[in-house]
């Protein structure tokens, strides 16, 4: 069995009051009516608040990204033991902003994972070809490399704490989503990837999330195709309305 999940990626939005107000407005709603798993992903510096607000709330916490060390001389950065201590649960790792504007490398991406799952975070993975590779058909190849190179070296054992999300450059921020069923072609691909490279029971229990301007009036139709568990939200996920309304998509 698959967990359905909506997760909101808020990236760099909301100071701490904007996000308290957020986050009490979503802990008003009542997302016992859904199947999904709610996740929300709060700048750095929200995310200690943030746990406190959501004690007893079923709403799970989310980083935006993680250093791959565990402490030491890394001025700015955080590390995995630092988020685990204010009540962060999962991580995203490689979302195509830190790949494109941070120059994110496959490489770093996958010592990034390691130590997220060393210390018991659970792993958003992202991936996602740019318009060009879609455009010239290379969008299959792209998200396997991006697999091969940044994820796969971890053993089947701890694919239970991966979630993989899909997000397409060109559907990011943009207005344009993948039609439903160009994002069920291509979640039906990676389930492929992960059936040979581990195994189908390994494919059957690893969700897989599709990103790129979900709102609540797409939600329902893309979350409907069988290889697709839910979505990664960035600006719908910034108004407590939007996001409950595609949370209940489920
Ligand atoms: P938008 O929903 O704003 O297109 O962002 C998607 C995203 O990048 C989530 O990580």
């Amino acid at each position: 069995m698959r967990t359905q999940i909506v997760a909101g990626n808020w990236k760099m939005n909301c100071d701490l009051d904007e996000s308290q107000h957020l986050l009490n407005a979503l802990k008003q709603k009542d997302f016992s009516k859904s199947n999904a798993e709610v996740i929300v992903a709060p700048p750095y510096t929200n995310l200690y608040a943030a746990h406190k607000t959501l004690e007893n709330s079923s709403i799970k916490i989310s980083s935006q990204n993680i250093n791959e060390n565990d402490k030491g001389a890394y001025t700015g950065e955080i590390s995995p033991s630092m988020l685990k201590s204010v009540g962060v649960e999962y991580a995203i790792i490689g979302h195509s902003e830190r790949r494109a504007i941070y120059e994110e490398s496959d490489n770093l991406l996958a010592k990034k994972v390691t130590a997220a799952l060393k210390h018991d975070l659970k792993v958003m993975f992202c991936i996602g070809e740019v318009l060009e590779k879609r455009k010239a058909d290379k969008h299959f190849e792209v998200v396997e490399e991006q697999l091969k190179n940044g994820l796969f070296h971890i053993e089947a054992s701890q694919m239970k704490g991966v979630v993989i999300a899909y997000e397409p450059v060109w559907a990011i921020g943009t207005g344009e989503t993948a039609s439903p069923e160009q994002a069920q072609e291509i979640h039906e691909h990676i389930r492929k990837i992960l059936a040979k490279q581990y195994s189908q029971e390994i494919t059957d229990q690893t969700s897989i999330l599709y990103g790129g301007s979900v709102k609540p009036n797409n939600a329902k139709e893309i979350f409907a195709k069988k290889d697709v568990d839910g979505g990664l939200i960035g600006g719908a996920s910034l108004d407590a309305d939007s996001f409950a309304e595609i949370v209940m998509s489920f």
